[in-house]
């Protein structure tokens, strides 16, 4: 266990950046869990995401800016370099491919598990292939690809747990944390696919023209999480 201040979860003097840095960050759990690390490093929000209808806000260091963005857009806002750095699931990141981005850090916050799940009494076999209603297409492809499985899967944006329910889909493929939310809708985790966190995520570009203040951050955030252990 470090004993460093950051370690300790005491007030860090802010850190000196030499160059600005954008950072993309999604509201709710990311956001909310991300803070205590960039907290580590002195840096801030001046503003609540919650209450400020601001999508640009200023922290208390002057050099680091946070963009409040959808989730799923974390990456591709760090792979054009409108963000520097972001905070981004490994299930978004899995679905965007990482194209333009390093993965330099493991967060290890907001961790759930991406599985298939399915109603408790399996459903009478249709002819033909399984149905599976999705948010996670790559991911739920290149699953039951990988089983050499044909299935049909049928891309949804929320709210999975309907499709059985109504017919739409045999199974789904979504994130699971505690299984309450499919347990209320009488379904249950049947396969696991991956560990889920989330990771930090640096525009290539920027890991190398303002390379010491990336590092620097990265640096105090390495530090932070493997304080929590
Ligand atoms: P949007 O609301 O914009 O469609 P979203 O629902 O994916 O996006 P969040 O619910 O805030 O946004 O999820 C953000 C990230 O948090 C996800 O990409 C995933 O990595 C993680 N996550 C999602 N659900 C859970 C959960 N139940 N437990 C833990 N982590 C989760
Ligand atoms: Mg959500």
């Amino acid at each position: 266990m470090s004993t460093t201040a950051a370690a300790q979860g005491q007030p860090v003097a802010s850190l000196a950046l030499d160059a600005p840095l954008t950072i993309a960050l999604s509201k709710g759990r990311i956001f909310d869990q991300t803070l205590p690390l960039l907290a580590q490093a002195g840096i801030r929000p001046l503003e609540d995401p919650e209450t400020s209808r601001k999508l640009i806000l200023e922290t208390s260091n002057p050099q680091v800016k946070l963009v409040i963005i959808r989730a799923s857009d974390v990456p591709t806002y760090c792979e054009y370099g409108a963000a520097d750095l972001g905070v981004a699931g490994k299930d978004v990141l899995l679905e965007h491919g990482g194209e333009g981005l390093y993965e330099p850090l493991d967060l290890r916050i907001a961790c759930c598990r991406l599985m298939v799940a399915g109603p408790l009494l399996p459903p009478t076999p249709r002819s033909g292939r399984l149905r599976i209603a999705t948010k996670y297409v790559k991911s739920a492809e290149r699953y039951y690809a990988a089983k050499g499985q044909q299935v049909e899967i049928i891309k949804l944006y929320g709210s999975m747990e309907l499709a059985p329910l109504v017919g739409l889909a045999d199974l789904i493929v979504d994130l699971v944390e505690s299984g309450n939310t499919l347990k209320a809708n009488g379904l249950v985790p049947l396969e696991h696919i991956a560990d889920i966190s989330s990771r930090l995520v640096v525009n290539k570009a920027a890991w190398k023209m303002k390379h010491a203040a990336v590092s620097a951050l990265l640096g105090v955030l390495r530090r932070a999480v493997a304080g929590r252990e």
